[in-house]
């Protein structure tokens, strides 16, 4: 897979605490990259044989020309994935028409009750939207693959095994990823309120692992080191990241254009301690995020 990341909405209803997209999206109010210029760079990519794309944002569905562009994308050959806190999925009229041009959807789910969800998203009724997009696609005819991503904070911790029963009853969800809050944006902010210190996310491993394994679906973990995960370190999502190109809006000296990153590890905000010099996975491992080295110090890193 040659994938393509593309940040095609700067507008979303939720404010997490935790949105990691925060500063782009005060940044770009409201903004959408014009369907021309999403256009001719999916064309580009794909002649390039790029063939995996990830719809994102803010909330990608939002995106007035939302539907054109997956028709396109799914006509140009590639894989098409949309990440979405619900959005326009809601409608089921909405969700009728995009579904035959998707492959993969994630869904953002961080509570298994509207009290939990919209108090980590901000935004009432952003669970109830969300669980009507979950009994729309299920009643789809086309079947995508569903994944939910669950941001794993010191509110939802308790209740993570609640959330990915909710995500298999829902909707079916195929997949299931923890991530730990990233320190950007709202992240960076809110992160010693919300982060979970490693060692007690390492308590709950084994019930999340074996909780998805019984509903049968994957379960991965992101933006925790590896060591952290002890026997479960096969289960981070570090071992399965592949290389991407991301297309974001940018501003520099006052002229917006669109920027286009190469990334080829899981590295974002991540570093690697002295210790890890030791460490058998270092090289498949993104490191700890040194935000957390500076808030939490080193003392839980033990290298494998
Ligand atoms: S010691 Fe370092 S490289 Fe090894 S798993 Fe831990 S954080 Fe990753």
């Amino acid at each position: 897979m040659k994938r393509l990341e593309f940040h095609i909405s700067y507008k979303c209803p939720n404010n997490c605490s935790f949105c990691s997209e925060g500063d782009q999206l005060k940044k770009f109010k409201g903004t959408f990259v014009s369907k021309e210029a999403i256009l001719k760079h999916l064309g580009r990519f794909a002649h390039h044989g790029f063939n995996h794309l990830t719809l994102t944002g803010g909330e990608p569905t939002l995106h007035p020309d939302f539907l054109e562009i997956i028709r396109f994308a799914s006509l140009s050959g590639y894989k098409t994935y949309v990440s979405s806190n619900g959005g326009l999925f809601a409608r089921k009229s909405f969700c009728l028409k995009a579904l035959p041009y998707l492959d993969e959807v994630s869904f953002s789910l961080h509570g298994d009750s509207a009290r939990l969800h919209d108090s980590l998203t901000n935004n009432p009724g952003s669970f109830l939207r969300l669980r009507k997009a979950f009994a729309n696609i299920k009643e789809g005819k086309k079947k995508v693959f569903v994944f939910v991503n669950i941001v794993a904070t010191l509110k939802n911790l308790p209740y993570l095994k609640n959330i990915i029963d909710f995500a298999a009853d829902s909707v079916s969800a195929k997949q299931v990823l923890i991530s730990a809050v990233a320190p950007e944006g709202a992240g960076k902010d809110n992160f010693l309120r919300l982060t979970i210190p490693l060692r007690e996310m390492a308590k709950h491993l084994s019930l999340l692992v074996d909780t998805a394994y019984r509903r049968k679906m994957r379960i991965r973990f992101f933006g925790v080191p590896m060591c952290s995960l002890g026997k479960f370190f096969g289960f981070s999502n570090d071992a399965y990241w592949s290389s991407r190109t991301t297309i974001e809006l940018w501003r520099n000296l006052g002229h917006e254009f669109l920027k286009v990153t190469k990334s080829y590890k899981p590295v974002r905000n991540r570093i690697k301690v002295r210790k890890c010099l030791r460490c058998a996975v270092r090289n498949i491992c993104g490191g700890v995020f040194r935000e957390y080295v500076v808030k939490f110090g080193t003392e839980e890193i033990h290298p494998f």
